[in-house]
């Protein structure tokens, strides 16, 4: 969940406030750029997200299932 959506959950009860902060903080459609390619499992962006035979995992994550999924680890 990235911070835009958080503050928009926070803000449910105040319809105003709500209202107001989706208008004017809502995050830019991007067609390149870092927010384009977004881990799958944690939602993390930009460095580190290996977008490589389609597997759209951070590095983080493809650490913890890379054995899952069939990829040798060898260090
Ligand atoms: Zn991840």
């Amino acid at each position: 969940m990235s911070g835009y959506e958080k503050v928009l959950n926070s803000l449910k009860t105040k319809k105003n406030k709500y209202n107001k902060f989706k208008k004017h903080n809502a995050p830019k459609k991007r067609d390149f750029g870092k927010t384009t390619c977004i881990c799958k499992q944690c939602g993390r962006t930009g460095q580190g997200v290996i977008r490589k035979y389609n597997l759209n995992y951070c590095r983080q994550c493809f650490r913890e299932i890379a054995n899952k999924i069939g990829f040798k680890k060898l260090n």
